[in-house]
């Protein structure tokens, strides 16, 4: 019954959801208490004004406007709110036509892969890379062209990244700051990669989306996450409120195509059909709502609480001797196995009831990824188990 394009999704289903039930199973035997999961990228920093929120609407709003259909790009207030924020805090000059609302940041990313791609068209991406990007790509019958880590600083390689781009290449996918290595992407870097694509938009007289996954935008540690539509023309920003107000349960999100894009008009219509022709029709309408909400009320989440638990993480794992890049914003670790198969080191920390995923699960053998999106205190009962796992491994 199943399709052959369906089959290689069900053989590779995701060693991060795997771990995260496995986790669910240690607890009930050890006790909650007991298992140290920094599987999942799930938030845990409550934001309780998106409740407040819900409650208020709820109340005021009158039932059919507020639970009904409406244009599959979202509510035009709700649009023309969020791009004025964006214009305020980054000096761009979107309207609501530049602005359509998704199902969560996933969602966003398949409708833009879903508009841009005929089938054999390239997407590269920079290992180490949140590898659902794969999938989204498999969608709609494209190529992931990988660029190899720099693991040394986890940022793109661009020597590697101009030799690879083709005449095939429709698009670049960034995520600033990153999951799985927490580094920022600072200016520098961004006119690099944009030089380089015009450079060869001109070379091969095509058009190459820069599409800029930035649902971890809010999470940074006090550097500046360079908005990406300012230094290249065709640049897509795709966003989710997964994380920035912990609902990643109510997928919600949106996509910016500005005006600079090539054919812009054409790419914003052929993106609101294909919001209605996935099957989503268009992003949930209380939940959009709250997000007007949250914005008019300035509700963000305590990103340090994250900055603090970076900071035990961080310098707990180095003083017991793991390597690992300082991250400046979302809220993962990427630290080196002391054993070339990363997978060997995350069994033998399952022992010490440590959880974290395989660097494989983001295209960067060798590495693994830690989730510091728990509690302060989960932190603090698991070291004495990192520094027994470090002795274990000569550290
Ligand atoms: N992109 C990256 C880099 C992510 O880490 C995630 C979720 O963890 C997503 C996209 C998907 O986010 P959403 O929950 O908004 O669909």
């Amino acid at each position: 019954m199943v399709s052959e394009k369906m089959k290689p999704f069900m053989a590779n289903n995701s060693a991060i959801r795997a771990m995260f039930e496995e986790g669910k199973k240690m607890a009930a035997v050890y006790g909650a208490e007991n298992v140290y999961d920094f599987s999942l990228g799930n938030p845990n920093v409550p934001v309780p004004e998106v409740n407040e929120a819900i409650l208020e609407i709820v109340k005021e709003e009158a039932f059919n406007a507020l639970h009904g259909y409406m244009s599959n790009a979202g509510f035009e207030d709700v649009r023309q709110t969020i791009a004025q924020s964006i214009n305020e805090r980054f000096g761009t000059s979107f309207s609501e036509k530049n602005l359509i609302m998704t199902v969560g940041a996933a969602s966003g990313l398949n409708v833009i892969l879903k508009s841009i791609l005929n089938p054999g068209d390239q997407v590269i991406v920079f290992a180490p890379y949140f590898v659902e990007y794969d999938g989204y790509v498999r969608n709609y019958d494209g190529e992931v062209v990988r660029i190899s880590p720099d693991t040394e600083t986890f940022m793109p390689k661009l020597d590697e990244f101009e030799e690879k781009i083709t005449k095939r290449t429709k698009a670049v996918i960034i995520n600033n700051p990153n999951n799985p290595t927490g580094v920022v992407y600072g200016e520098d870097t961004i006119k690099a990669l944009a030089a380089i694509l015009e450079k060869k938009e001109k070379e091969f007289g095509i058009s190459i989306l820069l599409i800029s996954d930035e649902p971890y935008r809010e999470l940074a540690y006090g550097v500046e996450v360079p908005y990406v539509t300012k230094y290249y023309h065709n640049t897509v920003v795709g966003y989710s409120y997964s994380k920035s107000l912990s609902i990643p349960g109510e997928r919600i999100g949106y996509l910016v195509i500005p005006d600079e894009v090539d054919e812009s008009g054409e790419l914003i219509t052929a993106a609101s059909i294909a919001n209605r022709v996935l099957g989503c029709v268009n992003a949930p309408s209380l939940i959009q709502k709250v997000i007007h909400y949250c914005i008019r009320h300035k509700v963000t989440v305590n990103v340090e609480a994250y900055e603090k638990n970076r900071d035990l993480l961080y310098h707990a794992l180095k003083e017991d001797g793991f390597t690992c890049a300082k991250p400046d914003g979302a809220f993962y670790l990427f630290v080196k196995s002391p054993v070339a198969d990363e997978k060997e080191f995350c069994e033998t920390a399952k022992k010490h009831h440590v959880l974290m995923v395989p660097g494989s699960s983001f295209a960067c053998p060798g590495y693994v990824r830690i989730a510091y999106c728990v509690s302060h205190e989960q932190i603090e009962r698991s070291l004495p188990a990192f520094r027994e796992i470090a002795r274990e491994y000569g550290l």
